[in-house]
């Protein structure tokens, strides 16, 4: 499923190639997020022309929402959306976790992912706040955030869910912590994990072949876990490397700063099978692009690049952090486009005072002009990136784009 084509000297960074039922994909690359099987005001065709590799959806919301039952008989997730490129779904467990610990910890981990040192004043700190989950060693009982029914996810049941969606990569339910719980409960969520997954891998390995969904070529993924903490993060590569998955991803809290997300990269890839793929979750600030490339990893998604685009910031490599913000009045009569070496069909048919004049006026065909630029700036990056592992330049490129690697 992953071949590797080419590796740097002097760090983890390199090169590969993996094959999927619906197409390869050449790595380091950008995967992007596609929660309700559509990336937000982007129509395929757009996304093939701007050469998006590879899209992932969301399991806890398609569940919720038409269901997979409801996908299935339509061919999957690929048929459903006209996507027709490699896909991977996430298991939803961050969704499940992240909104219980939103609630009980105060802090949105979807919107901050890092939320600093402190709980906010007044929070409860660990378990007891209420929570929107009721984990028991079965699987986690949650409350829908659309209509507050409730929902039960096992290991078992979202392998599943996944087949029936049939993603080209899944990923086994696990137990995202907080980086605001402690050692103690975090080694018990992770330990959880690990039970997990060993019954995500029987479950798949029972439904594996099964001709009634429809893609019998999906690969699953481990998930390690350990939150911010050297030894479990440690102890989980191990586990969970020592387990037989197409690929390995590195999830949950990644700390309280981007140091820490750092340090956890580098204590966890030298433990993961060096022959399989390697997919960071959640995470894609241009800066940590570079910073987990040079770590080893292989692939990233990150709704920040759709979400920012949507809101007005649009990318330009030269701007202080690689972004202008299209409502600023100096743009009212700039006639530019928004990077004037950019290929996009907004760059190439659109200035930057007709795309401020869209923003402001809310208009839709904003979002998509905004999403394709943003989309398109990170695919010629990731191109960049690629080669500069292949010519031994990766480290002057980061440089060039001004971020330490
Ligand atoms: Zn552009």
């Amino acid at each position: 499923m992953y071949r590797i084509t080419h590796r740097a000297k002097d760090s983890r960074a390199r090169t590969g190639v993996l094959t999927t039922a619906h197409g390869d994909v050449r790595t380091p690359a950008f995967v992007g997020v596609a929660t309700q099987a559509t990336i937000k005001a982007v129509e395929p065709d757009a996304l093939v022309a701007l050469g998006l590799q590879i899209v992932i959806a969301n399991t806890y919301h398609l569940h919720l929402r038409p269901g997979e039952d409801a996908i299935a008989p339509l061919g999957g997730l690929h048929r459903f959306s006209g996507w027709d490129g490699p896909t991977m779904t996430d298991s939803g467990g961050f969704q499940v976790f992240s909104l219980g610990a939103g609630k009980e910890h105060g802090v949105g981990k979807v919107a901050s992912i890092f939320p600093g040192a402190q709980p906010p004043s007044g929070r409860r700190s660990s378990d007891g706040g209420r929570s929107l989950v009721r984990l028991a060693e079965q699987g986690a009982e949650f409350r829908s955030i659309f209509d507050g029914s409730t929902h039960t996810f096992t290991p078992e049941s979202v392998i599943t869910i996944q087949r029936k969606l049939g993603a080209d990569v899944i990923l086994p339910l696990d137990e995202c912590t907080s980086p605001l719980h402690d050692h103690a409960y975090t080694k018990q969520a992770m330990e959880r994990t690990h039970r997990w997954a060993r019954r995500a891998v029987a479950a798949f390995g029972v439904l594996d072949g099964d001709p009634s969904f429809p893609n019998p070529e999906q690969g699953l993924y481990g998930i390690v876990q350990g939150g911010a903490y050297r030894d479990l993060r440690e102890e989980s590569a191990r586990v969970i490397g020592g387990m037989d998955f197409r690929g390995y991803a590195i999830g949950g809290s990644l700390g309280r700063s981007k140091e820490e997300m750092l340090h956890v990269l580098d204590w966890t890839v030298p433990l993961l099978p060096a022959d399989r793929p390697r997919h960071l979750l959640g995470i894609g600030e241009i800066e940590d692009l570079f910073a987990a490339v040079h770590r080893g990893i292989d692939t990233f998604d990150c709704a920040a690049p759709t979400r920012l685009a949507r809101n007005g910031s649009v990318f330009l490599k030269d701007a202080p952090r690689h972004r202008i913000h299209l409502r600023n009045a100096r743009f009212a009569r700039d006639d530019r486009p928004i990077d004037e070496t950019c290929d996009c069909f907004t760059c190439r048919h659109h200035s930057r005072a007709y795309l401020r004049h869209l923003c402001r006026a809310g208009e839709f065909t904003f979002y998509r002009l905004a999403t394709i630029h943003n989309l398109r700036f990170l695919v010629r990056l990731m191109s960049e990136i690629r080669a500069a592992i292949e010519n031994g330049s990766l480290a002057s490129v980061a440089a060039e784009w001004g971020v330490a690697d």
